[in-house]
């Protein structure tokens, strides 16, 4: 295995130095009051061995990456089923875009678009008996950290901006694909979008799609086969339109958020996030791509 804290160490120089440094998401106003100077990456391998830098153990907003631990919960209660109410298509456009909605009967192309992800909302807040409280119990379960929370400022910030995302959820509805009341099923998307977490946190939460579906205590959440369609959509799916350029240029699937945050894994072999807020112009962070382009470039290491 490489030396991992050193390849942190000097993407983190060579990262702080560069002049790309994107833009911090203003369009959920809590967002941008977050530094776009914060950098944090943290590495953990299959043996659980730790690598950090910068600000790795301070907590932001997941946004997108929260979509991953929605879907995983939906495919552990009701399996293959979801699959008739999202496909699991590239869509090829920005996550918030709803021509496509339209030309295809409000099936969205995949549970990482908005849409999509408010589908997976609709079938847990369903499932659930307390949606909000369980799906945090379950991340809280995943990470082995019971103080994962909600960032209740955000979750209003986003209620209070969110019009595309109740234009989806009314367009679902009207489509016979949102069962439950389109204010429920979205105080519950907002709440899971504000999960603040750190890139330690998230690692310990994205062990598990590293560990064949077992997460650092060992327990089993998920099958082999569960998370190989998983990991499939966060390769073909997790970057927005832009998930061409990211296996391009990084080579491991994974998931990105507006707060800043990108969650990548080489399967049996480790699981990296970065954060840094500044967002390109397709709302990746700019910084957390050049980060891991640079990982996977020096140790050699990717799914290719
Ligand atoms: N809560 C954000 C939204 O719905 C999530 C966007 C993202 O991180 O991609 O607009």
């Amino acid at each position: 295995m490489p030396d991992f804290q050193k390849n942190i160490d000097s993407i983190l120089e060579e990262v702080k130095n560069s002049s790309a440094i994107g833009t911090v998401a203003s369009y959920i106003p809590e967002l941008a009051t977050v530094s776009s100077a914060k950098f944090g990456i943290h590495l953990i391998d299959a043996n659980q061995q730790t690598y950090a830098a910068g600000d790795a153990n301070e907590a932001f907003s997941v946004q997108s990456i929260s979509k991953v631990l929605t879907l995983s919960m939906a495919l552990g209660i009701l399996g293959e089923e979801i699959w008739k109410r999202v496909d699991v298509e590239p869509s090829g456009d920005p996550f918030n875009h709803l021509s496509l909605l339209e030309q295809e009967n409000g099936i969205p192309r995949n549970p990482f678009i908005n849409a999509g992800a408010i589908v997976i909302s609709d079938i847990l807040v369903t499932q659930l008996k307390n949606p909000k409280e369980d799906f945090l119990n379950y991340v809280r379960k995943l990470a082995d950290d019971s103080t994962i929370s909600y960032n209740e400022s955000v979750a209003i910030s986003e209620k209070e901006t969110g019009f595309k995302n109740y234009a989806a959820a009314n367009l679902l509805k009207s489509y016979g694909n949102l069962n439950n009341k389109v204010e429920d099923v979205l105080d519950f998307y907002f709440h899971q979008c504000s999960l603040s977490m750190s890139c330690k946190q998230l690692c310990d939460t994205f062990y598990l799609y590293m560990n064949r579906g077992k997460c650092k205590r060992n327990t089993s959440y998920l099958t082999i086969n569960q998370i190989k369609r998983i990991n499939a959509l966060m390769l073909t799916c997790g970057f927005y339109d832009e998930a061409g350029e990211f296996a391009f240029e990084v080579g491991l699937p994974g998931k990105s958020g507006v707060g800043g945050g990108i969650v990548a894994l080489l399967p049996n072999k480790f699981c990296i996030t970065t954060w840094s807020p500044g967002l390109n112009k397709k709302g990746n962070s700019a910084r957390g791509m050049q980060a891991l382009e640079r990982l996977t470039t020096m140790t050699e290491l990717s799914i290719f």
